[in-house]
């Protein structure tokens, strides 16, 4: 912005309150929940996320993206024709747990969703029971049983958790340079399931940490605002922030590029300049010799 101007709202000209440099827009507080749900309800039909009449289950920790997520997919649920419920685990971190599980349970009021909650505790260990160094593999791995169990034996056909473009990029990072590749299929916006193992969707996988953050904001919704105790500093975080820095735009361009359909190799012709082989009439060499050659016809 120049010289203390405000920008205004593209659609109604109010003050703006974000700017996403991505879509070229600046909007307001009234205008950006929707937009935000209209982006995703496109990447959900575009990359086929969910099916008609498929059951969801939105797993949520209260944190600002599962919340964003749930918040979104029950906007768009009836015009995409698909129930949602909610999941919540409470995996017994103290005071964090107890906050997390009232605000799932305040959201899932104000949003009319049903609620499951399962505590870890029933398994018959909490995370408060697991030693320093191994807590977080040993929470994700809970999380990710407790998921797949609870959805296959209630009959839900997918399970949706609030990943996003930050989440995405980071784990690849740290393990395509730990030489590990296969990770992509993991992460990508829908993974079917086999056997026992039920189908995943990553709705929010194009949206940035900071899109969900003003989304809760200005949806006014309720969320938890503090970081998990156990979590680690991510550096892989900063380092994509100070790439995000330099590069405005390239985490999602990345995460985007990451799961582009692949171009079929067939779609080729000959340029009818050179007979080269070409994706278009003349070739793009050809182009250029036209445009820039010292030959070419005045
Ligand atoms: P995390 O593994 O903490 O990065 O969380 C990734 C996703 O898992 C979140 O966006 C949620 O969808 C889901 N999730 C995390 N913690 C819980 C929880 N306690 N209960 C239900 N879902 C959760
Ligand atoms: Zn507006």
């Amino acid at each position: 912005m120049k010289g203390g101007e405000t920008k205004k709202c593209r659609k109604c000209r109010k003050r703006a309150v974000v700017s996403l440099k991505t879509y070229k827009i600046s909007l307001c507080d009234t205008c950006f929940p929707p937009f935000f749900e209209r982006l995703v309800e496109r990447d959900v039909k575009k990359y086929k996320i969910i099916k008609e009449d498929e059951r969801v289950l939105a797993a949520v920790s209260g944190g600002k993206d599962s919340v964003a997520l749930l918040s979104t997919l029950k906007a768009i649920s009836s015009s995409l024709n698909f129930h949602i419920e909610a999941l919540h685990i409470d995996l017994g971190i103290g005071e964090y747990s107890r906050k997390s599980t009232e605000i799932c349970k305040k959201l899932c009021q104000e949003l009319e969703i049903e609620l499951n909650t399962v505590k870890l505790a029933e398994y018959g260990f909490t995370i408060s029971d697991v030693s320093t160094k191994k807590v977080c593999s040993v929470c994700g791995n809970a999380k990710r049983y407790i998921f797949n169990r609870f959805a296959r034996e209630n009959g839900f056909d997918v399970i949706a958790t609030g990943h996003n473009a930050d989440d995405i990029l980071a784990n690849f990072f740290k393990n395509w340079l730990s030489g590990n590749r296969w990770w992509i299929e993991k992460q990508s916006p829908r993974t079917e399931g086999f056997d026992r193992v039920i189908t995943r969707i990553r709705p929010l996988f194009l949206r940035t940490e900071k899109e969900n953050a003003i989304y809760v904001l200005t949806r006014h919704l309720p969320f938890l605002a503090d970081e998990c105790p156990n979590a680690p500093q991510d550096r892989w975080k900063e380092i994509i922030y100070e790439i995000e820095a330099k590069i405005p735009g390239f985490k999602q361009n990345f995460v985007r590029n990451m799961f582009k359909e692949k171009k079929e190799v067939s779609d080729f012709r000959y340029c009818s300049i050179c007979g080269e082989v070409s994706t278009s009439e003349i070739c793009q060499f050809c182009r250029n010799i036209m445009k820039y050659g010292k030959n070419r016809e005045a």
